[in-house]
């Protein structure tokens, strides 16, 4: 059933584990990421991004959502968000569409920058009783990568800082806090390490659910003591990608004459709900439902 994202995670801080939130950006990663839930039991949140909704158009991957949570998942609460807003007519278009929680990223901004147009969205969303995420930090990827490899950012730099981190939470009003802590978004196994030291004086001074993006990649034993340190959400993507992709590719492999579009995507759609039931085990979201 789909729910406000509040009363998944105001649970989940009761309960001191973290609900997973997955993207998706069509029929079968939404199907797939539901039927993980009801096979774990455990509460989710489905998100989906900018590009997601340029793919999929947001009138139709809304409703893809809304429709498979009251009618596939039953009784499993299901949360829709959006994932990395850029601005403040993404975040708005969101809320208007329905969705209980919106993420407007001003990460890149200077500080006071981010604080303007994250107040403003929280503002919105509050009227209209939707829950914002802020983020403040440099959360890399590919690109990010690219610039500490050539040196031009140290890891250093790109970690929240507490003091800020609590100026922001204070100044914007936001509900969910995503910060940098060494996560990196896609998967780099092996450089990926969570700086925990930073989470633990990130959750002394900032009392929201925090949220750690670009999760994929990361060991399960480093994401189990982040969740003991505060961490609420955990955002999953590539991981699913991977997989969905990796099972694709063997099943036209597999049978070079089959054209059914459902008989080839089912294994695919298989991999990711195998991963997506994995990281519910891992975030202790598994049988809370
Ligand atoms: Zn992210």
């Amino acid at each position: 059933m789909l729910v406000h994202i509040k009363d998944i995670i105001k649970k989940a801080q009761n309960g001191n584990y973290a609900i997973g939130a997955f993207n998706t950006q069509d029929l079968e990663i939404t199907l797939a990421i539901a039927q993980a839930a009801v096979a774990q039991r455990s509460p989710v949140i489905i998100q989906v991004s900018e590009s997601a909704i340029k793919y999929a158009s947001l009138k139709a991957i809304t409703h893809i959502v809304q429709t498979i949570a009251k009618n596939q998942a039953g009784s499993i609460p299901v949360a829709l968000h959006l994932d990395h807003g850029k601005s403040f007519l993404s975040v708005a278009e969101c809320v208007k569409a329905g969705f209980s929680s919106i993420h407007i990223d001003g990460s890149d901004l200077p500080f006071d920058e981010n604080v303007n147009l994250t107040k403003e969205s929280v503002a919105y969303a509050h009227k209209r009783d939707v829950w914002a995420q802020g983020e403040l930090g440099i959360i890399l990827g590919k690109e990010g990568l690219m610039k500490i490899e050539k040196r031009e950012l140290e890891m250093k730099d790109c970690l929240t800082d507490p003091g800020e981190a609590a100026k922001f939470a204070e100044q914007t009003k936001v509900d969910t806090f995503a910060m940098s802590i060494g996560n990196m978004h896609g998967m780099f196994v092996g450089l990926e390490r969570l700086n925990l030291a930073r989470l633990k004086k990130i959750h002394a001074k900032v009392k929201l659910p925090l949220v750690l993006h670009g999760a994929s990649g990361v060991e399960h034993g480093e994401i189990k003591k982040a969740v003991k340190l505060g961490v609420r959400i955990v955002n999953i993507d590539t991981e699913m990608r991977q997989a969905w992709a990796t099972a694709l590719r063997c099943a036209l492999q597999d049978d070079k004459k089959e054209i059914d579009l459902r008989k080839i995507l089912a294994p695919a759609t298989a991999a990711v709900q195998q991963v997506v039931e994995e990281k519910m085990k891992v975030f202790g979201s598994a049988g809370k439902a």
